[in-house]
This record gives structure tokens, sequence and C-alpha cells, in this order.
């Protein structure tokens, strides 16, 4: 429950531009803003023509462009970007992707300083937050630096027309994702909270449109304006079961990283809501749903065509109890008290893909 009256919010430093076509006529002003003239560009090999068009935007001030993010930051890729950064002599860095290509960017700042502008194609959010990843020898370490956060964000809703229907759904449930836990967490602010709500609505009505008319610059546009508000929800709380058993599925089985938030998010939901009424009262509201949220969210995947089951993903039976185990080692915020079999319950049923609470 969020008190209106005591809590502690701290606002992110960052100057955001929400605009079609911002990617190429609105990244240089940011970086001439900053004060930068040599910017390394980053991006992965999928989305290298975006980039190198972003990169030509910046004419002279354009020192180079790196095109090898990965998924999850491998910290050979980051060595590789962080000498490349000295090599021609960058005094700041676009990234230009998904969380991949912004978490390579991230790493760039951490080890160098480097002022980042964030350029994101997807509605991921690690442009709104501190938080850095690298993974070294299969095990992905986090931490929070402020050095990391993004001093610029550059939306533009054409950037993501490219990005293909079901991805476009799994990284917007994704985003609904940070909101739902943010309503919930241990440092959640009245703030937060309407961010949150707004942020749910705008991107549950926006995904239909986009799975309908993927063109539409109004739909893309309002799912990153949605991918803004949650991004900025993930970036300001602290996120609880659901984001820590996605990212043992995904780091440690290697499953997907949109897609299983997708699958996750009504389980996780429904074991938490006895202990969260009022934040699942508040994303059933932002979902319009006559039914739980859960069940709503459940449903809204399932119209959209999304999976909905972590056996359709790829996971073994047999790698539940140990998801679980991992899930449950260390203690972590929770509205619900967090328990091996609480957790397990939670995985077969999304392991399953069955309607929420029914398992
Ligand atoms: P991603 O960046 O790996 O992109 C997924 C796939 O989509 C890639 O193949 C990419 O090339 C492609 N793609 C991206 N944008 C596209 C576009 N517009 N058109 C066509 N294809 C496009 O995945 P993601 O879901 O954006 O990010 C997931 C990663 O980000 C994970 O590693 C996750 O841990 C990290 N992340 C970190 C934070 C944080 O706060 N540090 C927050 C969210 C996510």
């Amino acid at each position: 429950m969020i008190h209106a009256t005591d809590f502690v919010y701290e606002a992110q430093p960052m100057r955001v531009v929400l605009r079609a076509g911002a990617a190429v006529t609105a990244t240089a002003g940011e970086a001439e803003r900053l004060g930068l003239r040599r910017v390394l560009v980053v991006c992965g090999a999928r989305g290298k023509d975006t980039a190198q068009a972003v990169a030509d935007s910046l004419g002279p001030a354009l020192a180079g462009l790196h095109d090898e993010a990965r998924m999850h930051v491998p910290v050979e890729v980051a060595d590789r970007a962080v000498e490349m950064a000295l090599a021609v002599g960058a005094d700041g860095c676009v990234a230009v992707g998904g969380g991949s290509a912004i978490g390579l960017g991230k790493a760039i700042a951490l080890r160098t300083g480097l002022p980042l502008i964030a350029v994101p194609s997807t509605y991921a959010g690690s442009e709104m937050t501190p938080v850095w990843g690298l993974t070294e020898h299969g095990a992905k370490r986090t931490g929070r630096d402020r050095t990391v956060l993004p001093r610029s964000v550059v939306y533009d809703p054409e950037l993501t027309l490219s990005l293909p229907v079901p991805l476009s759904v799994t990284s917007g449930i994704n985003a609904i994702a940070h909101a739902v836990e943010a309503l919930y967490a241990p440092d959640a602010s009245p703030i937060v909270s309407l961010m949150a709500g707004e942020g749910v609505r705008a991107m549950a009505e926006a995904l239909p449109d986009v799975a309908a008319d993927p063109g539409s610059l109004d739909a893309r546009g309002r799912a990153l304006y949605a991918a803004w508000l949650c991004g900025s929800c993930l970036g300001a709380t602290t996120m609880g079961l659901h984001h820590k058993l996605c990212h043992v599925l995904g780091g440690t089985f290697g499953l997907p990283h949109a897609e299983t938030h997708t699958v996750v998010l009504p389980h996780a939901l429904a074991h938490n809501a006895p202990a969260a009424p009022a934040a699942a009262d508040a994303v059933a509201r932002a979902l319009g749903a006559a039914e739980d949220a859960p069940t709503a969210l459940w449903e809204l995947a399932g119209r959209l065509g999304a999976p909905r089951s972590l056996a359709e993903l790829g996971l073994n039976e047999a790698d539940l109890t140990v998801a679980a185990d991992l899930a449950t080692a260390q203690p972590y915020p929770n509205p619900r008290e967090v328990t091996p079999e609480g957790v397990l319950g939670v995985l077969r049923a999304a392991y399953r893909g069955v309607a929420p609470g029914t398992d």
C-alpha cells in the first residue's frame, strides 16, 4: 500500500525527446547539448542500417560505429567496445537498438565515464534505468550506477516500424511487467503509481493497434510513450518475484527475454495479488478489465497471439525445481513471502500455460 504522505521519490536527471524521425533529426542536437564532439555509435548486427543512419546524421561529430552488441552484454564484447571508444578518442556514446545495444552503451559508460545517449528500438525500458549488466563465464552480474543512466533518450516511432509484431507484443508486455511490479514495490510512490497506471493503460491500448497495423506511426508512438513510462517505473523502484524469475529463466536457461516476461507475468501477479490487492486493482483498472488483472493480462497475451507457456519457449519440466531454487536462494523484496513451494507453483502454472489461478 502506498502512502501519499510517506515516501521517497528521486527524479532521474535526463532529457526525453519523442517524435517521429527523431533518431536522425534530433540525436545530433542532443549530442551537441551535451557538448560532444567525438561520438561512438553502438548497435547490434541486425540494427546496423538504422544505426548507420543515426551515425551519418552526426556529421563531423561521428567518431566511429561499433556493431557487435549481443544479448546480455558478454564481457569480451564490452572490452572490445571500450577499446574502440578509447582508440577513436570518443567523448560520448550513442546506443541505437534494443536492451542489448543500450546494455553495451551502459558498459562503455560504466568503464569510461563517457556520457550516453540512448535511441531505443524496443519497449524493454533499459534506457530509463541506472542498471547495468555484464555476462562473464555464463554468469550475469548487474549493478546500479548513475554513470550509466543515459543523459538523453531519443524515442523515434519510425525506428520501431521494423520490430516484428510478435516481438512488439512481447516487448510491450515486458514493459507492462515493470509497471506492475512498481505498483507494489517497497519504494513505490504516488508519482510512480501514476506513471505505472498510465503506462499500462497506454501500452494495453497501443498493442492491439500495433498488431493490427504495424506500420501505424500513431500506434507505434503510443507504444513508445508507454514504454517510456513503464521504463521510468523500472528505473525508480525495486522489482520483485516476477523480475527475479525472468532473470533466472533468461540467465540460466537462455529463455528469450521479452517472451519470458510475457509468459510469467500473469502467474507472478496472480501469486502476489492477495498480498497487494490495491496494486492488482490498479492494474485491472488500467487495463479496463472486467475480470481480475492476472486473467486480463493472460487474455491480452492470448488475443495478440503471444506465447503463454514456458514449455513453448523450450524450458524442460525438470528445470522448474532448479529455477525455483535459484529464485529463492537470496532474499529480495516482494509483497508476498517468497517460498520454494510458492515459486514452484508459479513456475508450474507458467510452464503449462494454464489460466492464472487455475493450477
Ligand atoms: P534485444 O535488444 O536483444 O532485441 C531483441 C531482438 O530484436 C534482437 O535480435 C534485435 O536485433 C531485434 N530488434 C531490436 N529492435 C528492432 C527493431 N526496431 N526492428 C527489428 N528488430 C529489432 O532485446 P530487448 O528485449 O530490447 O532487451 C533485452 C535485454 O535488455 C536483456 O539482456 C535485458 O536483460 C536487458 N534489459 C536491461 C534493462 C536494464 O535496466 N539494465 C532493462 C530492460 C532490459
